[in-house]
């Protein structure tokens, strides 16, 4: 649902509510008052998980958004980067956001999505690559320059058999795939284009 039709949604539901309160009026207004309660953590849930712009990017030949891969694998400035949650951990900021959404919707269901890894700047790349070995020699960390973590469009993250299938389940309605055999901790954003 894009920001028009929750806008529409929340005016229908509003206009439901005053004619509901006119209706009640002078009887049972508490029930009014819960309903409208309900109502408003129903939409901020909806507005999380809504993109609040619908804005879309032009992906280059690697499905990197055009904007982003200006500045560089591992080379993104702090103003194209957003916070996860009250971690010290970042992502490319729309990726941020909508993992922001995600952890909390999955909260509401009971589940935790801890976060382990998410941008990594060349420096730590290249650190990496020293530490665990490259995939191409059978080891664990992409070629300097070229990891997903390098421009924040992924991100690693800890769970549990019960996340694990939530995120599976869900994780694509927030645009996270998983994309890495053998690492269902890595989990890749895609923006909508
Ligand atoms: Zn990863």
């Amino acid at each position: 649902m894009g920001i028009e039709g929750v806008n529409s949604r929340i005016a229908e539901i509003q206009s439901r509510i005053i004619a509901l309160q006119t209706q009640r009026a002078g009887t049972t207004s508490a029930s009014v008052t819960s309903a409208q309660g309900t109502f408003a953590s129903h939409l901020q849930g909806a507005i999380a998980s809504t993109a609040p712009t619908g804005q879309t990017y032009k992906l280059n030949s690697k499905g990197i958004p055009e904007d982003l891969a200006a500045y560089g694998n591992g080379k993104i400035p702090e103003t194209a980067l957003g916070r996860v949650g009250n971690t010290g951990h970042k992502l490319w900021a729309p990726a941020a956001e909508s993992l922001n959404g995600m952890i909390e919707d999955a909260r509401r269901d009971g589940v935790e999505i801890g976060i382990t890894d998410s941008y990594r700047p060349y420096a730590e790349q290249v650190d990496l690559a020293r530490r665990k070995g490259l995939y191409s020699q059978g080891g664990l960390a992409a070629k300097p320059g070229t990891s997903e973590h390098g421009w924040g469009m992924a991100t690693d993250l800890d769970l549990n058999a019960k996340a694990l299938s939530w995120m599976r389940k869900n994780a694509g309605n927030y645009g996270f795939v998983e994309n890495v055999a053998r690492e269902s901790w890595h989990w890749a954003y895609r923006p909508p284009t």
